[in-house]
């Protein structure tokens, strides 16, 4: 395919998006060009951008993609030209053992398309398809497709890498049915799609904690049997230097939560989250706080705790979610607050970063 095509380029230390008609990218053997029919726009790409740390700029952003393929290149046999498609972002090597054991996110070579680098051998992989969704058309290899069934719009297609992240995450809270689980940074995209999901993994409360009652208002609302807030807000002053986010927690949980889904990116919310929990309950650390441990390892020992990371998602992750939306078990129009035109790009862009309404999941549709 020849020509042009609008994509919105992020620059190196630009703080906005360059809207540039570039060449359409070229497909070779065992690649798709897919037309995008939404794309993601999340704070996570964005920071990464914004704080130096992308590998290969000028780049077009975002791994969250559904569309249409457009062409087909040599040797691709499952897809053809019309085909309704998502893109599982997620390039690896697909022969070690964690790719061969639904841990493709520790493969040496994972990166992310439109995105980051996880591994110390993610190159040349990433160099040929680092450029993401944010783009009329943008070029995967055919084996990152996943069929996407009619009764999923595009938007809700290309959310579904970060509807897998939340999920991937209350599996690996470990849950018998029944169970108590505190979400942090609840009002956050993170936040509210897993209390959305929770339902699901059998979860009968979710104590959903954030800083304003308006917000936290707004997560109720998606899931009122389930979710009960918690507003740091309303805490004493002295909440953060004196643990009282544990003791609120108590409070609403007297034999403490069975677990802990903590997406705080900073703060001391984070360890005082997990120190609420019960004997034997799992903190499932996603956020990447910064902030060091303020408990002693003693305590994790003595209660039987589980502290496990969360990286991102994987392929297993995002065909369930699929398999629940095809057959309705799972509704998430609601989490997709904003949708753009691409070349609003900028504007999305200030949406996600500012928050200055209720937002949490925002796309872009060429
Ligand atoms: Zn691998």
């Amino acid at each position: 395919m020849n020509g042009n095509m609008l994509a919105a380029r992020a620059y190196p230390e630009e703080k906005a998006f360059r809207m540039e008609e570039i060449d359409h990218p070229e497909i070779g053997h065992g690649e798709v060009l897919v037309k995008v029919g939404a794309a993601g726009v999340s704070p996570g790409v964005l920071n990464h951008w914004q704080w130096g740390m992308m590998k290969l700029l000028p780049a077009t952003l975002s791994p969250e993609i559904a569309g249409t393929v457009e062409e087909v290149g040599a040797g691709v046999i499952d897809y053809q030209t019309g085909d309704r498609v998502r893109v599982h972002a997620n390039l690896t090597c697909r022969r070690c053992e964690f790719c061969l054991s639904d841990r493709e996110l520790l493969c040496r070579q994972c990166s992310l398309i439109g995105f980051m680098v996880f591994g110390p051998d993610a190159m040349p992989l990433y160099e040929r398809y680092h450029d993401g969704g944010l783009a009329e058309y943008v070029r995967v290899p055919a084996w990152l497709l996943d069929p996407l069934p009619e009764e999923i719009p595009f938007d809700v297609g290309s959310k579904i890498h970060h509807l897998a992240v939340a999920s991937r995450s209350l599996k690996l809270a470990d849950l018998a049915p029944g169970s108590t689980v505190v979400v942090t940074a609840a009002t956050g995209a993170m936040g509210a799609a897993t209390a959305k999901l929770a339902g699901l993994f059998g979860v009968a409360r979710v104590i959903a904690v954030g800083r304003s009652r308006e917000r936290l208002a707004g997560v109720e609302a998606l899931a009122p049997d389930l979710v009960e807030t918690l507003t740091t807000e309303d805490l004493p002053e002295n909440w953060a230097e004196d643990g009282l986010l544990t003791k609120a927690i108590r409070d609403l949980v007297p034999e403490g939560p069975d677990a802990v889904i903590d997406y705080l990116p900073a703060g001391p919310g984070t360890w005082q989250a997990v120190s609420s929990m019960r004997p034997g309950g799992s903190a499932v650390i996603v956020g990447g706080n910064q902030a060091p441990p303020t408990l002693p390892a003693l305590a994790i020992m003595v209660n039987s705790w589980s502290v496990v990371g969360n990286r991102s998602c994987t392929r297993s992750d995002a065909l369930e979610l699929i398999n629940l939306l095809r057959a309705r078990r799972l509704k998430v129009d609601d989490l997709i607050t904003h949708r753009f035109p691409l070349h609003a790009a900028n504007t999305a862009m200030e949406v996600v970063r500012d928050r200055t309404e209720p937002t949490w999941m925002v796309v872009a549709k060429p």
